[in-house]
């Protein structure tokens, strides 16, 4: 057992604790730290050397093992370790070199594959592993001698590497790209079935969310459309990837988002499965927001909920399904998820079919009133109302109802939408979309 006391900084350190030579006090064994210094390392490293590694050797675990260790052990702070390593494991760094310590390209793509291979010894070999590759390591001062302790070799370890991570993640990458291309294409030339090829089949939701918005895109033209993805994480036959999106409407307007999305592998295929949700099951409805927070989701789920009870007793009518909620931590996101043409003062949206989704700029004790507002279109449209009038006076009558002290500021930002969306008619020719929320003047 090591102790490993941390003091301030180098002074008294050098003083309380100092070398092997000439103090009388004698130190209990261990590693005498400034707090200036990194502990990861530190301890990494030493847990390597006691298990017998010999020093400046091994450089693939020692390097390896500190991004292992260098995260909390929640989901979240793995998650940004493997988002931001995966990226780097590109064949640049060539695994045999890294594992014999003659890399010729130090840097940030060794240390993620120093890390890769780590996180792969142990999952073969675990830590009883690591103790039998150290220690014969030390005692035989060969690599060889202790892959052979293992019954494998330094070749046949990189190899398997190669194998199981990374051509899978060359081939999802590579994949992904293809599907990313086909969509961009689809896009441009206004090929509906291409695109909806590009989209999961076993969410409803979503297709019905992606159809719309391929609709309403038909009735904007673009004059560029632009989809890049990288790559962020693999799991099996689920995928993690940066999307960034580039546009611009015929009118010039250019719209630039980029979001985490999912991947799912569907007959050999790699498909848009929509943005990474965390998601909650409530009574009336599932909310997906997306950031892991503890706050908001709860305020929501309480705020619609109440909604719920008010708009469902008014209107004498329970949704046969829970209703999904979708909250977007960035506004463009929103927008552009519905629409690439979607006026800016949008923030809450329902189309039959489709998610209630909210834009980040809704306020948290606007969410029972926008909701209210919401519910009561989706309850309106499943009980075969289709007059606007009537869904935007029900659907306004509710919202200010079910949050009575919000109802000032809701009517001015009524009034005031009253007029963009007229703006909007002229500028964009919006007879044709379905404009649920447009205020009727009357
Ligand atoms: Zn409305």
């Amino acid at each position: 057992m090591y102790c490993i006391p941390r003091y301030p900084d180098e002074d008294p350190l050098a003083w309380l604790a100092p070398a092997e030579s000439g103090g009388t006090r004698v130190p209990m064994p261990g590693i005498y730290l400034a707090r200036t210094a990194e502990l990861t390392p530190t301890v990494a490293n030493l847990v390597l050397d006691t298990l017998g590694l010999p020093r400046g050797q091994g450089m693939w675990l020692r390097t390896g093992l500190v991004e292992a260790m260098s995260v909390p052990g929640d989901e979240e702070s793995r998650r940004e370790r493997t988002t931001r390593l995966v990226p780097r494991l590109n064949g640049e760094a060539i695994s045999s070199h890294v594992l014999a310590n003659t890399s010729e390209a130090p840097g940030d793509a060794v240390t993620a594959l120093a890390w890769s291979l780590s996180e792969r010894f142990l999952e073969m070999y675990g830590a009883a592993g690591l103790r039998a590759l150290c220690q014969v390591r030390g005692e035989t001062g060969s690599q060889e001698k202790a892959f052979a302790a293992l019954s494998s070799s330094s070749h046949g370890f990189a190899t398997g590497w190669e194998v199981g991570v990374l051509r899978p993640l060359e081939a999802a990458r590579l994949g992904i790209q293809e599907t990313v291309a086909k969509r961009q294409e689809a896009i441009l030339s206004a090929d509906k079935g291409a695109f909806l090829a590009t989209v999961v089949n076993d969410d409803p939701v979503f297709r019905v969310e992606e159809e719309h918005w391929f609709d309403a895109r038909l009735r904007s033209p673009l004059k560029s459309y632009e989809l890049q993805a990288n790559l962020l994480e693999l799991a099996g036959d689920a995928a993690l990837a940066r999307l960034e999106v580039t546009s611009t409407s015929e009118a010039g307007q250019e719209t630039h988002t980029a979001y985490n999305a999912r991947f799912r592998r569907q007959d050999g295929r790699w498909i848009l499965a929509g943005p990474e949700w965390h998601t909650q099951e409530g009574m009336h409805f599932t909310l997906h927001h997306t950031r892991d927070q503890t706050q908001t989701p709860r305020l929501l789920m309480d705020a619609a909920e109440r909604a719920y009870a008010q708009v469902a007793a008014d209107l004498r009518y329970e949704p046969a399904t829970p209703t999904e909620i979708k909250l977007y931590d960035d506004h463009d996101l929103f927008g552009t998820s519905i629409s690439l043409s979607l006026p800016e003062w949008a923030r809450g949206w329902y189309e039959p079919g489709e998610a209630i989704k909210l834009s980040p700029r809704v306020q948290e004790d606007e969410y029972a009133g926008v909701i209210a507002h919401e519910l009561a279109h989706r309850i309106l449209f499943d009980r075969g109302i289709q007059l606007e009038w009537i869904h935007e006076g029900v659907a306004t009558y509710e919202s200010m109802r079910a949050a009575p002290e919000r109802a000032w500021k809701l009517r001015a930002c009524y009034v005031s939408a009253v007029r963009e969306a007229r703006r909007f008619n002229r500028l964009f020719d919006w007879a044709q979309m379905p404009t649920y929320d447009k205020v009727s003047a009357e």
